[in-house]
C-alpha cells in the first residue's frame, strides 16, 4: 500500500490529509512542531483531530508528498525533502499562484490547482467548501488517481492543464490584491470604483495569458466578477489574512508572476504595475 505524507497541516494539508485517512489509507500529517491538528466545519458539532509529526523527527519515506505549506514557507521543508522521498516519489505542491515548481529538483513533482477552501487559526481548520486538485494529465498522475480513488479528495487531469493554472491566477489577482492593499474583506466589491480596477486587473490578466498563448474565450471578466459578487462581504482572501495577521503574502507567485511575464512580453499593464509595486512596498520594512 502506497505510503502518503502531507507536509503542511493547514487548512488546505489538513483536508487532504482527512481525505486519505477517511478511506483508509496510509497518511502521516508533518508540521513544523509535533501536535494535532483539528478539523470543524459550520452546522457541523464533530471536529475531528489528527496527530501531527514534527518534519524534522519523521524517519519515513513516502511515496507521495503532498506539499501545502504556502509559497512564502517553501524554503523551511527543503532541507528535509531527501529524507523524505526516495527516488520515485511522487510531490504534488498544492499552492495558489505559479512558478513554484522551478525550486524543486524532485523529477516527479507537479503543481495542483487547489479547489479547496479553508482557513487555519492556532490548530483548528475550518473546512468552507470542496476538496477538488486539479492536476496536468500523464501516467503519473493518472496512477495517483486510481490509487486514492476511494478517498473524497477529487483529482481532476485536465488534458488543458494551463489553462486551469492562469484561470486560477486571474481569479486571484483582483480580488487578493484589493483586499489585501486595502486590508478589508470582500465587503469592498459593494464599492463600484474597485469593481472597476477588480475588472481592469482581470483585462490585464487576460491580456497576460494570450500572449502565454492561453486565450480565454467569451467575457471572462463578467464571469469572474459575478464569481466575486457571490462572495459573502465577511469573507477575506488568503492575502488579506496574511496582511492583516502580519504574515509574508504570495505576491510573488501571484501578482509577482503575471508582472514578470507581462514584462517579457512588453505589455502594458498599468495596474498589475500598480498593485504588485504597493504590495512589495507593504511588506518593506527600515
Ligand atoms: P495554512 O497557513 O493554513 O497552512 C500552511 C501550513 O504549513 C501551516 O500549518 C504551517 O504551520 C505549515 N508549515 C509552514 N512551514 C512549515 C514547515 N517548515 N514545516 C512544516 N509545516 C510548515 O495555508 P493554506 O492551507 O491556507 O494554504 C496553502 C496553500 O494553498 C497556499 O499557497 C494557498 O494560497 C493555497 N490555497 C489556499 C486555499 C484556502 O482556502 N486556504 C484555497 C486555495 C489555495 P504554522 O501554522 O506553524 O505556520
Amino acid at each position: 500500500m502506497a505510503i502518503f505524507g502531507v507536509i503542511g497541516p493547514g487548512a488546505v494539508g489538513s483536508v487532504i490529509g482527512e481525505s486519505l485517512h477517511n478511506s483508509g489509507y496510509q497518511v502521516t500529517f508533518l508540521g513544523r512542531r509535533a501536535g494535532k491538528v483539528c478539523i470543524e466545519r459550520a452546522g457541523m458539532q464533530e471536529t475531528v483531530a489528527f496527530p501531527v509529526e514534527a518534519i524534522s523527527e519523521v524517519k519515513t519515506v513516502f511515496d507521495y508528498l503532498f506539499i501545502t505549506v504556502k509559497g512564502t514557507q517553501l524554503e523551511g521543508i527543503m532541507p528535509y525533502l531527501d529524507k523524505l522521498t526516495h527516488e520515485n516519489t511522487v510531490c504534488i505542491l498544492c499552492q495558489n499562484g505559479y512558478g513554484q515548481l522551478e525550486k524543486f529538483h524532485i523529477p516527479n513533482a507537479y503543481q495542483a490547482v487547489v479547489y479547496i477552501s479553508g482557513q487555519k487559526k492556532e490548530n483548528v481548520v475550518t473546512h468552507f467548501r470542496d476538496r477538488i486538485l486539479i492536476l496536468p494529465e500523464n501516467t503519473v498522475t493518472k496512477k495517483l488517481k486510481e490509487i486514492i480513488a476511494a478517498s473524497n479528495l477529487e483529482i481532476r487531469l485536465s488534458p488543458d492543464y494551463r489553462f486551469e493554472v492562469w484561470y486560477k491566477l486571474i481569479v486571484n489577482v483582483a480580488i487578493n490584491s484589493v483586499t489585501a492593499l486595502s486590508r478589508n474583506t470582500a465587503l469592498i466589491l459593494q464599492e463600484k470604483t474597485v469593481q472597476n480596477l477588480c475588472e481592469r486587473l482581470i483585462q490585464e490578466g487576460v491580456g497576460i495569458a494570450a500572449a502565454e498563448g492561453i486565450y480565454f474565450q467569451g467575457n471572462i471578466a463578467d464571469e469572474i466578477m459575478n464569481i466575486y459578487a457571490g462572495y459573502p462581504p465577511h469573507m477575506g482572501t488568503s492575502m488579506y489574512y496574511d496582511r492583516v495577521d502580519g504574515k509574508t503574502m504570495e505576491t510573488a507567485y501571484i501578482q509577482g508572476y503575471l508582472y514578470e511575464k507581462s514584462k517579457k512580453h512588453g505589455l502594458d499593464t498599468p495596474c498589475l504595475d500598480t498593485v504588485y509595486s504597493l504590495l512589495l512596498a507593504s511588506e518593506m520594512k527600515g
